[in-house]
């Protein structure tokens, strides 16, 4: 692949499929050339990098996303955001281990398939959540003494300026029935985490990070040596977009509600800001761009937004705001 013709920044829409057959309730919507032009409404014009349609598979994602992958494979870091409101499909095309073909097991799977006698791999992963503000682990199991009292973990930089999260467990991961297991587990705790907070998890952000080791034996044939690289790939299942702030949300509502919003318009600062290659990147601004900072600042990197909307008339408004969102300075 090669990088220099493509942005860094791609920005993909998924229309989900509706439920209802009345004409009356659905936003007539026209996919054209080569599916990078969307017409709403007869009205609204808008151009993407890949728009996919109700009818298409999470197999047509993941080949679009393919060819991304060879970054993390190669020691770099790609990054795929889901955005949308809540309902409208991020969570079946991210991270759902109840689908039989999330984008993350058809990733992994992939990965398997390209370790040789040669080049090995050996992949860890961790699954964080954010909320407020805060860091919270979904692979930790919570000791009982603890009462299931959450803890937040802390964010900090190396004297390179990599940002790690303090003690983050990592688990190694050996087959897709394992790493299927880790996200069972971890989707468990972010519903039984977002109980416990009092909210529903579609108040959080989900960072689900694959550390891809590529372990390259020496050319010459007596040698043992390996050359090691780290990739990463970031898979995130952002908070639902619906401005709930606009509703008469109060107290612990309405904090969350300012939380998700500003960490949604941070994001979005930095991706305009990388996409037009920008000497300052507003990474510091928030929680979820800070602990993502290292791979989307690399050179080599590629992120991916995936812009999720309802094909409902009733959803009008939110996928307008969608849209609007999705449209990244080029
Ligand atoms: P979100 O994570 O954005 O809140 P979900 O992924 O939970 O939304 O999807 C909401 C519901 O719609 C789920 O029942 C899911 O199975 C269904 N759904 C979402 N996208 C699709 C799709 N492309 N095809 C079929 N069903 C879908
Ligand atoms: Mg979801």
């Amino acid at each position: 692949m090669n990088l220099n013709n493509l942005s860094p920044i791609q920005v993909f829409v998924r229309i989900k499929p509706s439920s209802s057959n009345d004409e009356d309730e659905l936003v007539p919507f026209k996919i054209s050339n080569h599916n990078t032009v969307l017409t709403l409404s007869n009205s609204h014009r808008l151009s993407f990098d890949n728009i996919f349609s109700p009818e298409s598979t999470q197999y047509d994602i993941f080949e679009s996303i393919t060819p991304l992958l060879h970054l993390p494979l190669h020691g770099y870091s790609s990054t795929i955001f889901a955005y949308g409101q809540t309902n409208s499909g991020k969570t079946y095309t991210m991270l759902g281990p109840n689908e039989q073909a999330d984008i993350c097991l058809l990733l992994y799977t992939n990965l398997l398939t390209s370790s040789s006698s040669s080049i090995q791999y050996q992949i860890r992963v961790s699954y964080l959540e954010v909320y407020n503000g805060r860091v919270y682990d979904l692979l930790k199991k919570s000791d009982q003494k603890s009462n299931n009292k959450l803890h937040s973990l802390s964010i900090r930089e190396d004297g390179q300026g990599n940002i790690n999260v303090a003690d983050a467990v990592e688990i190694p991961v050996h087959s897709s029935l394992e790493l299927e297991n880790i996200l069972i587990q971890g989707n468990q705790r972010r519903a039984t985490a977002s109980t416990y907070m009092n909210s529903s998890s579609s108040r959080s952000h989900a960072l689900l990070i694959l550390w891809i080791e590529r372990r390259e034996r020496s050319t010459s044939a007596s040698s043992r040596e390996y050359t090691s690289y780290l990739g990463r790939l970031n898979l995130i299942d952002l908070a639902g977009s619906e401005d709930i702030s606009r509703s008469k949300a109060e107290g612990d509502r309405f904090r969350e509600a300012v939380n998700i919003n500003t960490d949604l318009l941070q994001l979005r600062r930095v991706l305009d800001a990388l996409s037009t290659s920008s000497p300052h990147i507003p990474y510091r601004d928030s929680t979820l761009t800070r602990l993502l900072q290292s791979s989307l600042t690399t050179m080599q990197s590629i992120t991916i937004l995936i812009s999720h909307i309802s094909s409902m008339n009733i959803d009008l408004y939110e996928t307008l705001s969608t849209l609007k969102y999705s449209q990244i300075a080029k």
